[in-house]
């Protein structure tokens, strides 16, 4: 048997990886001339590579993590020192403890997510009753990380998520000194690069595909995997087209501007520890952590991660972006009238996800109402009559919990293979044909 796989980021590439190693025929089309999709790094900026997408493993039980353990590669353990940026900017240097009162309102909020049962209302309005201190921890550490405004998140979809991250372990890893695409990369079949494809028409007996180049390309089954807005924008005309269901899905889950941005200072601003300086709660940028002391050694750079209508305002901002920013850093990290941030900075690079034309996104979100739509998304197509699906999805965006992660993506390419070739899908330190439930 045959099959095409569009898209080369993670779930693409661990989708080629499985049929080839089920003795399918695999033609994998990426649209861009390079691997990895919203997994890439930036050289030369520090000392050790700077991941401009996806940067942690998130917890010891899942995928990625077993992955990497599986393959070799080093790792460690990510911890993190949280500050809150107003105490900071009031003088109050102190790391958040847990018995500080509004981080433990704001933790008792986080751990009691995973049971909420209530009405599917907005996150900002379960947050109102909180402090604002509480608050302005748990818009970092959830809106912020979840890559949407608190207005625009669902507290149903974010509970299941919570739910699914529950099982997968309470640790977040990352490689050390390698960039993350040597984990997709590793064994991964040949990738056919600067292939997009434009159409895709499984009326008949086989599905053929088209790229914007004009070459056709044929196999008995597909599996897309292009990210949510590529798939909802059109870029890919289905023959016959995509069911209602499945386009009303597109539309309403959500996927929004995501900001990495790397400043690296002539010296550092922060005292070096073991572990990471977390800021939360910036007005410009809800997240910024201190990347060097995660590496092999530290570096002084800051990377701050901005999601949602703080990312609009933002990009908005324009060339005024980065100086707000740095005053922001000066108000917290130096003395009154030092501008230590402002006057330090060597270099700086901005990644805005939305730009980039094959992604135009950070990741899917939960806004209210989507949480069931994600089996719309994912649902394959599949001919009348026929045994197996046409066409299959996968992506982030077509996992029902996980989705937003890495492993999502791979989760999403390991059910939409079984739904074309029925195989059960062994993974690394599983028996063959275990449960998903083991890894969701
Ligand atoms: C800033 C940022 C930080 C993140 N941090 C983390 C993290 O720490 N941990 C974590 O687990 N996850 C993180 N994520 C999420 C994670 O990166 C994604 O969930 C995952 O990489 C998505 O993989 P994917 O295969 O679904 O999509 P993608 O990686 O987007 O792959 C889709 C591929 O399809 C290609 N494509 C698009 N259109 C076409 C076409 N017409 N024809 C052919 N090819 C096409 C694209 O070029 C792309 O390569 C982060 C993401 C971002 C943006």
């Amino acid at each position: 048997m045959s099959v095409v796989v569009i898209g080369a980021g993670a779930a693409g590439l661990h989708a080629a990886r499985l049929l080839r190693d089920r003795g399918q025929q695999v033609t994998v089309l990426e649209a861009a001339d390079r691997l990895g999709g919203r997994v890439c790094s930036l050289d030369g900026f520090a000392a050790f590579p700077l991941e401009l997408g996806a940067e942690e493993l998130h917890g010891e039980r899942s995928l990625p993590y077993r992955l990497a353990r599986a393959r070799g590669l080093p790792l460690r353990p990510c911890r993190e020192r949280l500050h809150l940026w107003s105490d900071l900017r009031v003088g109050r240097r102190a790391v958040l403890r847990d018995d500080d009162p509004d981080l433990d309102a704001a933790l008792r909020f986080f751990d009691a997510l995973p049971a909420y049962r209530g009405r599917d209302v907005p996150l900002a309005q379960a947050l109102a009753p909180l402090a604002p201190r509480a608050r302005e921890v748990l818009e970092a550490m959830v809106s912020n990380e979840y890559g949407a405004s608190s207005e625009r998140l669902g507290m149903a979809g974010l509970a299941a998520a919570e739910q699914a991250w529950q099982k997968q372990g309470s640790r977040n890893y990352a490689l050390v000194g390698l960039p993350l695409l040597t984990l997709l990369a590793a064994e991964a079949p040949p990738v056919q690069l600067q292939k997009r494809v434009a159409a895709l028409d499984w009326s008949g007996p086989e599905v053929v595909v088209t790229t914007r180049g004009g070459e056709r390309f044929t196999a008995a089954q597909a599996i897309v995997t292009v990210p949510l807005p590529v798939l909802r924008d059109g870029d890919i005309a289905f023959t016959p087209e995509l069911p209602e269901a499945q386009r009303y899905a597109a539309r309403t889950i959500g996927s929004g501007p995501l900001l990495k941005i790397f400043l690296r200072f002539k010296r550092r601003l922060w005292p070096q520890r073991r572990s990471a300086l977390t800021i939360l709660g910036t007005p410009c940028a809800p997240q910024l952590w201190s990347s060097g002391t995660w590496g092999l050694r530290a570096d002084d750079v800051l990377t701050a991660l901005v999601a949602g209508a703080a990312a609009e305002k933002l990009l908005a901002l324009g060339t005024q972006a980065l100086p707000r920013l740095l005053a922001e850093l000066d108000a917290c990290l130096s003395a009154p009238g030092e501008r230590a941030a402002s006057r330090s900075l060597a270099e700086h690079f901005i990644k805005d996800w939305s730009a980039e034309p094959l992604v135009r996104c950070g990741y899917s979100y939960p806004t209210l109402g989507s949480a069931p739509l994600r089996a719309d998304l994912a649902r394959a197509l599949r001919q009348k009559g026929a045994a197996r699906p046409s066409v299959a999805f996968a992506g982030e965006a077509t996992h029902e919990r996980l989705f937003g992660s890495l492993q999502g993506a791979l989760l999403s390419a390991e059910r939409a293979v079984r739904e074309l070739i029925g195989d059960a899908v062994p993974r690394p330190g599983a028996n063959r044909g275990a449960s998903m439930k083991e890894c969701e």
